[in-house]
């Protein structure tokens, strides 16, 4: 009986602390607790395969759209060649029609991409 007192002290001290957490818990600081919901991306380039237009929100499948970036290239008068591995290129060419989206195959594509160094070297 003779150690009670220091129990309620020691049990005071604990309230007091779980006071403050609660107390604390209405200032939001970065980390201090876990973030329930996370940045998800809504939107996915066709073209670049960027995602983008994220919101808090619950994960889910992005919907395919276009970026800002492919948006401007494709109304500057490239064609967008994309690859079924995910490879693209923006370029210019008499046989392409300006601001569309061309999928080809891997093997045109490195093809592409070939003779896209070799005009940009020369
Ligand atoms: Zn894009």
């Amino acid at each position: 009986m003779s150690d009670e007192p220091q129990h309620l002290d020691r049990l005071n001290g604990m309230l007091r602390s779980m006071a403050r957490l609660v107390k604390g818990k209405r200032r939001s600081t970065p980390g201090a607790r876990r973030v329930s919901y996370t940045m998800n991306p809504r939107q996915a380039c066709d073209v670049c395969n960027t995602l983008f237009d994220y919101a808090i929100c619950p994960a889910q499948m992005p919907a395919m759209s276009r970026c800002g970036e492919c948006k401007q290239k494709l109304a500057d008068g490239y064609t967008a060649l994309i690859s079924p591995s995910g490879g693209y290129a923006f370029v210019k060419a008499a046989t392409l029609k300006p601001g569309e989206v061309v999928k080809i195959s891997d093997d045109v594509f490195e093809k592409v991409l070939a003779r896209k160094k070799q005009q940009e070297g020369a």
